[in-house]
C-alpha cells in the first residue's frame, strides 16, 4: 500500500484539532495512513500515543522553531519534506482556512492538482484516488479524479464518519529548513468571539443555526439558549448575519461555512439554495419554519411546522427537563 499523509493540525493550546479522526481515517481508505504534524522543537513526542489511536501508522514530526510564527510556512514545508521521503500517493488535509493555504501552497510547489472540499474518498479499480463532493447545495454528489500525483485533498470537517483503527505509530523526526523571508508573520493569536464556552462551528457535530424568521438580535438569544441546551455551535442564515444578529463568522452556506454535523437544527430559515450549500450534508436535519412550503421541509428528515417562539421554550424546557 502507498503512504497518504494527513496533515495534523495543532490548536493553539498544543491539542491535536478535531479535525485529525477524520484525515486519519481518510487516508487509511487510500493507503497507509502517515501523520504528519508540524511543531516546535521537542513538543511533537507528546502526540505520538494519541495519533496511533486514531489510527496513524506513521507519525513524521517536522520540527522548526516558526511553528506557530509564521502562517502556513512550516506546514507547507512539513508537507514538501514528507513528500518526498515517503512518496506519497496523496496528501489530505482539513478543509480549513489555515490547512487550505499550505495544500494551495504545497500543490504550487509539486505542480499538480487539488481536490477541494471533498465529502469521502474512495480508490477507483486502477488505484487512482477518487474524491466525492457535494454541489449545488448537496442535490448532486460527484467525483473527481486527479491526472497529477500526488492527490492533495480537502476534507469537510465532519463530513466522514468512518475511524481508523488504533495502532501503535512508527514515528520520524527531521528538522525543517523554513524560509521566513517571505512569509507572513503571526504576531499574535486570539480566540475569536467572547469564549462562549460553545464548540467551533466548523466541525461542531450539534449545530443550531437561527434565521430572519428570529425578527431581531435580541430575540436571536433563543437561537443560543437551544444551542446550549443542546451543546452545539450558533450558525446563521446570511439574511440574519445581514441583519445584524449575529457576526459574519457563524454564516452557514455557500459563502459562510460549510459544516457536516450529525444534526443540524435550523430555526426560521427558508431554506434557500445558498443555504442549503452549506448544511445539507449534515446526518440529520431538523426544521422549524411557520410556513409549511418553507424549501428548508425539502431537506429536513424532522419538520415542525410552527412559530419559533411557541416551539423553540417547549423544546429547551424538555432538554432541560431530561438533563436533570
Ligand atoms: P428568509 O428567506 O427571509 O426566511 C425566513 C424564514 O423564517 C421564512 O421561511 C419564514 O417562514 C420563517 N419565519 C418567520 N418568522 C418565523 C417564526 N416566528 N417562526 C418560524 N419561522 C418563521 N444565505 C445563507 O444563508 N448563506 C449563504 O452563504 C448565502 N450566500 C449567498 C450568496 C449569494 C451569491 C446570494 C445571492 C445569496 C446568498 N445567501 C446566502 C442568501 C440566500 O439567498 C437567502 O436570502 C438567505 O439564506 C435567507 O435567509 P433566511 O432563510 O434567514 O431568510
Amino acid at each position: 500500500m502507498t503512504n497518504v499523509l494527513a496533515l495534523i493540525e495543532i490548536t493553539a493550546t498544543g491539542d491535536i484539532a478535531t479535525s485529525a479522526p477524520a484525515l486519519i481515517a481518510a487516508a487509511s481508505k487510500l493507503g497507509t495512513p502517515v501523520a504528519v504534524v508540524a511543531t516546535r522543537p521537542g513538543e511533537g513526542a507528546a502526540l505520538v500515543a494519541q495519533l496511533g489511536t486514531l489510527g496513524a501508522q506513521h507519525v513524521y514530526l517536522a520540527e522548526s522553531e516558526h511553528v506557530g510564527r509564521l502562517l502556513a510556512a512550516a506546514q507547507v514545508q512539513a508537507l514538501a519534506s514528507a513528500a518526498r521521503a515517503l512518496e506519497p500517493s496523496a496528501v489530505v488535509v482539513s478543509n480549513s482556512v489555515e490547512s487550505c493555504e499550505a495544500a494551495a501552497r504545497f500543490v504550487v510547489r509539486t505542480g499538480g492538482g487539488l481536490l477541494a472540499d471533498v465529502v469521502d474518498v474512495q480508490i477507483a479499480e486502477d488505484g487512482s484516488v477518487i474524491g466525492v463532493h457535494s454541489v449545488f447545495g448537496g442535490a448532486y454528489t460527484v467525483e473527481a479524479t486527479l491526472q497529477s500525483s500526488p492527490a492533495v485533498i480537502t476534507l469537510r470537517q465532519g463530513a466522514l464518519d468512518e475511524r481508523a483503527a488504533a495502532t501503535t505509530p512508527s514515528v520520524t523526526t527531521v528538522a525543517l529548513e523554513v524560509d521566513a523571508s517571505n512569509s507572513a508573520k503571526i504576531e499574535n493569536v486570539a480566540a475569536a468571539g467572547p469564549g462562549s464556552g460553545r464548540p467551533a462551528l466548523r466541525g461542531a457535530a450539534t449545530v443550531v443555526s437561527g434565521g430572519r424568521g428570529l425578527g431581531s438580535k435580541e430575540n436571536f438569544a433563543l437561537v443560543e439558549q437551544l444551542a446550549d441546551a443542546l451543546g452545539a455551535a450558533v450558525g446563521a442564515s446570511r439574511a440574519a448575519v445581514d441583519a445584524g444578529y449575529i457576526p459574519q463568522s457563524a454564516q452557514v452556506g455557500q459563502t459562510g461555512v460549510n459544516v457536516s454535523p450529525q444534526l443540524y437544527v435550523a430555526l426560521g430559515i427558508s431554506g434557500a439554495i445558498q443555504h442549503r450549500a452549506g448544511m445539507q450534508t449534515a446526518k440529520t436535519i431538523v426544521a422549524i419554519n411557520k410556513d409549511e412550503d418553507a424549501p428548508i421541509f425539502d431537506v429536513a428528515d424532522f419538520g415542525i411546522v410552527g412559530d419559533v417562539f411557541s416551539v423553540v421554550p417547549q423544546l429547551i424546557e424538555v432538554l432541560e427537563t431530561r438533563s436533570n
